[in-house]
């Protein structure tokens, strides 16, 4: 049976990057040798990390002065290494979810956080705004996308001081103004590739004003001067990571990417409006996410959520039970999901609500 895949992460990747992938394990570039078991250091690898980070650049019009970087550690890793790299005193965060409040944690161990604005007391279902920025901070940290309530600022905002986002969940999901950001990262295996590659965006002139020291490995500027191959970096993933790329601008680029996800996304959130049996959990439109679509059953239908579940499991329909701090259902509709996983959605919830 036919799969959609609507797990949050890993999740769906585009089917030419898994193809590309295997016949890359079994034969990389002609050389006759596995992906897996070549130098990274050979011309040929050096081909793919040039390339990686050419298309970084071209797809999101990355300006002069910031550098990509591919690293190890997951976006968890980047919660502590954005600090240490790039606070000496004080830096502020926007709460508004579970791995922004890990971040933020984070941030602690190297001084004074601010938490500008938290929407934690409502389950983390909207995004908070009219909040302030302390001047004085060295700089402010988003998410732009969370992941798990279905959040999602979707503009890029501006900011007296240097601002940092995770954008692990809608990286490549859109256009975006990178000039208006010092630092970007995420881990891959939302929306480019499989786990165990983060990319990292950073503005090349923010480093270098720290006063503690900063170990090797966690220093960006390591990575920096040895273009993200201090160390061996993750190869399988840069790779498949390129394949995603390659599969993005083929398809025309962040334009119509986020026009194909818009497009998604309404199919849902419409329906679930329209249907008698489901609610969003989130209310505002501007703040609900195009990746990760949550909501719930409506109070006198709660009893059917496990049938729900049951139902569209049947269907082939995986990865749909939403996280166990909001329960309910969560659909992500990555940029690999195709439209007709979510027509089939659809159309099981309607099905689903004639049978109820
Ligand atoms: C998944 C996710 C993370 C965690 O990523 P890891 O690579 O597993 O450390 C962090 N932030 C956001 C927004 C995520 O979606």
């Amino acid at each position: 049976m036919k799969k959609h895949n609507f797990y949050a992460g890993p999740s769906i990747l585009p089917e030419v990057a898994y193809e590309e992938t295997i016949k890359a394990i079994k034969d990389f570039a002609g050389t006759g040798i596995s992906l897996m078991s070549i130098s990274h250091r050979s011309k040929e690898f050096q081909a793919v990390m040039d390339e990686s980070e050419a298309l970084f650049k071209e797809l999101l019009k990355i300006p002069d002065g910031y550098k990509v970087l591919f690293l190890g550690g997951g976006a968890s890793s980047q919660f502590m290494m954005t600090p240490f790299n790039l606070m000496n005193k004080k830096s502020a965060y926007l709460n508004t979810g579970t791995w922004a409040k890990k971040a933020l944690k984070e941030a602690k161990g190297f001084g004074e956080v601010v938490e500008v604005a938290s929407s934690a007391d409502s389950l983390y279902n909207f995004i908070p705004k009219g909040y302030e920025v302390p001047k004085d901070a060295d700089y402010f940290h988003i998410t732009t996308n969370n992941t798990i309530y279905g959040t999602e600022i979707k503009h890029d905002m501006d900011c007296d001081i240097p601002l940092i986002a995770d954008m692990s969940s809608d990286i490549f999901s859109r256009p975006v103004d990178v000039s208006k950001y010092d630092l970007i990262y995420g881990g891959a295996q939302k929306n480019f590739a499989p786990s165990g590659v983060t990319f990292v965006i950073i503005k090349e002139s923010i480093l270098g004003k720290m006063e503690r020291y900063i170990p090797t490995m966690l220093n960006y500027q390591t990575h920096i001067d040895g273009g993200s191959m201090f160390n061996t970096p993750p190869v399988v993933p840069i790779f498949t990571g390129l394949q995603t790329l390659k599969w993005l601008k083929a398809l025309g680029g962040l334009e119509v990417m986020q026009k194909m996800n818009q497009e998604k996304a309404d199919l849902l959130y419409n329906e679930i409006e329209r249907n008698k049996l489901f609610k969003a959990t989130v209310l505002d439109k501007e703040d609900r996410s195009v990746m990760n679509i949550c909501w719930i059953m409506n109070d006198e239908y709660k009893e059917l959520e496990q049938e729900f579940l049951k139902y569209t499991g049947e269907l082939g329909m995986v990865g749909m039970k939403g996280h166990r701090s909001v329960g309910g259902f969560r659909a992500s509709t990555y940029n690999a999901l195709p439209k007709e996983s979510v027509e089939a959605l659809v159309a099981a919830m309607k099905e689903f609500e004639k049978k109820n």
